[in-house]
């Protein structure tokens, strides 16, 4: 079976099965990071929840399968033959792009979270793909890929198919796959990273933290957004946050 398979195959199952225990240590380092924070700056918080957390941890490793497969064989495929937008010599386009490429990352990912989010709150699918997500309540620091495969999926296939069509820098899409991690993980924490004046500042009216998202799993249909409050304030859905 093997020399059927063709040494290509081979390759890019290899990549595939390296991304996902990537993405997976990644979570865990995460997420174990900012659960070691909690306890110490809010300690108690989780109490009772080691239940809850043990499934946000099952549900997220299997995730994480979810999100390597797609990632690893299209860095196969980029690596092999070229696929891709995705460039390493600094001076393939203007300076200015880079900064402008990762804010364009962001507001199609979240864009694409928003709707599908949105989607995923009809009945329907929210028995389907969006209740496991919502059983996180409160979210802890390791709920942030706590997800139904049907979930994943749409999460998933997001950065690996922008690569084709938006061209990145290989360093602003490592930041790109940053922000989304420790925002995934700081935003299901319970508390906000920042201090309350800057959360209810002007920009924070404008970014997603801990104490916004926090909402959306306390009153469900509303603060549907992952990065910024573009789309729920636009689609009057935006609630505001939490109380501290
Ligand atoms: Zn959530
Ligand atoms: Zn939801």
């Amino acid at each position: 079976m093997s020399a059927s398979l063709g040494p290509g195959l081979w390759a890019a199952l290899l990549s595939a099965a390296v991304m996902t225990g990537i993405v997976g240590v990644r979570y865990l380092m995460t997420s174990g990071l900012f659960a070691w924070i909690t306890a110490r700056v809010r300690p108690g918080s989780y109490t009772g929840l080691d239940r809850q957390i043990r499934s946000e941890i099952s549900w997220s490793l299997l995730s994480a399968a979810i999100y390597g497969v797609p990632a690893g064989v299209v860095a196969w495929g980029w690596q092999q033959y070229g696929w891709t937008r995705i460039y390493t010599d600094a001076g393939a386009y203007p300076l200015w792009w880079m900064p402008l490429s990762l804010l364009i990352y962001l507001f199609l990912h979240d864009t694409w979270f928003y709707w599908t989010h949105r989607w995923m709150h009809l009945p329907g699918p929210f028995r389907v793909a969006h209740a496991v997500h919502h059983a996180s309540r409160p979210p802890t620091a390791w709920a942030a890929m706590s997800f139904h495969p049907v979930e994943a999926l749409t999460g998933a296939v997001v950065i690996p198919a922008l690569v084709f069509f938006v061209p990145i820098h290989i360093g602003m899409l490592a930041a790109v796959l940053t922000i989304m991690t420790v925002m995934g993980v700081t935003n299901h924490m319970g508390w906000d990273l920042f201090p309350r004046r800057l959360v209810e500042s002007r920009l924070g009216h404008w970014l997603i933290t801990a104490s916004h998202h926090n909402r959306h799993h306390e009153s469900y249909k509303c603060n549907y957004g992952l990065y910024f409050r573009v789309w729920d304030h636009l689609c009057g859905t935006d609630k505001g946050l939490s109380s501290p």
